[in-house]
């Protein structure tokens, strides 16, 4: 019977956020042993679908009772900043620990993200995956899957024999990533086959926003490209945008071609496909809008009934790239315009909700925003509001990448601020979907704009009412502002497009 051991550590870091801590993984996902395989075969599941769609090849193929799990620890954080080195060694000790009990092992599948630093080192992802290999040894195969934002070290590299990264962004195929690192594991385990790969890092560090995959997107046609060269041989193609503001040495956009006992093809298929990416570099620039140009498109549809309503982004306050979700520069410009009919889905303020629910539903107070914040950008706001409704924040999704999850929001406030809605929460996340709104008895479809910190994950969830030409970026300041010209970088390679414009590639001979 084959045993396999499932662990993963899940950060993107963002190193102009505070540290992240053991509470950040508490509060979004530390799950340990049997719960992680109670969970995996659970519909819906707070899990991470990685985890689930691994269990369910491996179940569909030994049966539930065919093959063991050997659960050990899986803990996903929030995009944040640098984890902390203390709770870092302990999770890593907790890995340690598992793997020396487990026994002997056939396989091990590693649910990463893969973006993650820490407050000590720029590659603790790269020591999660050489732990696991000194723990197992050198025959037992090891598959990891990544996000397409994870940035690539030579020691992650070396200590696992595939990796898998998510081709969609949006992220919607993480439980089919899952799905494919098992079938991948499983021939590793159950054939003569070895693994091969070859990796091409290159001088691109895209803006998050210009990351989409749907056709007409530069990195989505690259990915499509790889996947059109799968055959006998290439058993993977992996395409990872990476993410920006972890500001290490090992970001940039990165090409893994993992084949069948051919080290070569892995070489000239990933030299091919890197060739191919670095020819459309100079498609990686943003085009967002500038907040008067926001104000004024607002004003007009909140004022004109019959225009379709509008969807706005704010991407540098992105909580799922470490934005702390509450900076209140376009929430600000809308107040002060008296722009009608806008809702802003969702606005983290602890302190906030407190201040709602100590007035009660009905009741008007003078809402103090991010009174207990000491984040660059998330400055204080003061406005008259009215406590429309309190809820738990609790709900099933239905849309995107929310769908057939457990959604958290923790307690949430509804308030009415002048003619604008503003959804405060208590657990900080980006809104993913039409059900952030709906689920709290808004209506959505009635709402003349809608104002998200998302860079880009809710398109998924708000497809079906919102056309790309009706949803606009917008350039405000924030910790993750796709102008990267704005940051003080110390980490990043140099030169790197489009940071630096005359940034060269030349293929390896
Ligand atoms: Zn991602």
């Amino acid at each position: 019977m084959k045993r396999i051991a499932i662990l993963g550590f899940s950060l993107e870091s963002n190193a102009f956020a505070p540290p992240c801590k053991r509470w950040d993984f508490e509060q979004r996902g530390y799950y340990r042993g049997a719960e992680i395989t109670d969970l995996a075969r659970k519909d819906p599941s707070p899990l991470y679908n990685g985890v689930r769609g691994f269990y369910a090849v491996m179940d569909g193929k030994y049966g539930v009772a065919g093959w063991e799990p050997v659960p050990i620890t899986h803990a996903s954080s929030q995009p944040a900043g640098p984890v902390e080195e203390g709770f870092f060694n302990e999770l890593l000790a907790e890995f340690e620990e598992g793997l020396k009990a487990a026994g002997k092992l056939d396989g091990v599948y590693i649910a990463e993200h893969g973006g993650a630093t820490a407050t000590h080192t720029h590659d603790p992802d790269g020591e999660v995956f050489a732990l696991v290999r000194r723990c197992v040894g050198a025959g037992v195969p090891i598959v990891a899957t990544l996000d397409l934002h994870a940035n690539v070290s030579d020691v992650m590299m070396d200590s696992v024999d595939i990796m898998v990264g998510y081709r969609e962004n949006p992220h919607v195929d993480i439980y089919e990533r899952g799905e494919e690192a098992a079938t991948l594991l499983d021939e590793l385990m159950t054939t003569e086959v070895t693994a091969t790969a070859y990796r091409i890092r290159l001088p691109l560090v895209a803006p998050s926003v210009t990351q989409l995959t749907a056709p007409g997107h530069p990195y989505g046609d690259l990915i499509r490209l790889g996947q059109s060269k799968l055959d006998a041989k290439v058993m993977n193609v992996t395409v990872l945008s990476g993410f920006a503001f972890a500001d290490t040495p090992k970001n940039g956009m990165t090409v893994i071609v993992t084949t069948r006992n051919d080290p070569a093809h892995a070489k000239s298929l990933a030299i091919g496909l890197a060739k191919a990416g670095w020819a459309e570099h100079e498609r990686y620039r943003t085009n967002m809008l500038p907040l008067r140009d926001a104000v004024a498109r607002a004003l007009a549809v909140g004022a004109d009934e019959v225009q379709p309503s509008l969807l706005f982004a704010d991407p540098a306050d992105n909580p799922g790239g470490g934005g702390r979700g509450n900076t209140t520069y376009i929430l600000r410009a809308f107040l002060e315009a008296r722009v009608h009919g806008a809702v802003f889905a969702v606005f983290y303020d602890p302190a906030l909700v407190k201040q709602a629910q100590a007035a009660g539903e009905g009741a008007i107070f003078r809402a103090r925003m991010n009174t207990e914040e000491s984040a660059n950008y998330s400055e204080p706001l003061e406005w008259d509001a009215r406590v429309v409704r309190l809820h738990d924040g609790e709900f099933v999704g239905r849309h995107g990448m929310a769908m057939d999850k457990n959604v958290s929001l923790g307690d949430t406030a509804i308030l009415a601020l002048d003619g604008i809605t503003l959804i405060a929460i208590t657990k900080r996340q980006q809104c993913l979907s039409t059900d952030f709104i709906e689920e709290l008895g808004l209506d959505v479809v009635g709402a003349r704009s809608i104002v998200v910190k998302s860079r880009g994950h809710f398109r998924a969830g708000f497809q079906h009412l919102f056309p790309p030409e009706r949803i606009l970026e917008v350039d405000v300041p924030g910790l993750t502002s796709p102008n990267l010209a704005n940051f003080d970088w110390k980490g990043l390679p140099r030169p790197v497009y489009p940071l630096d414009p005359k940034a060269a590639w030349t293929p390896p001979a």
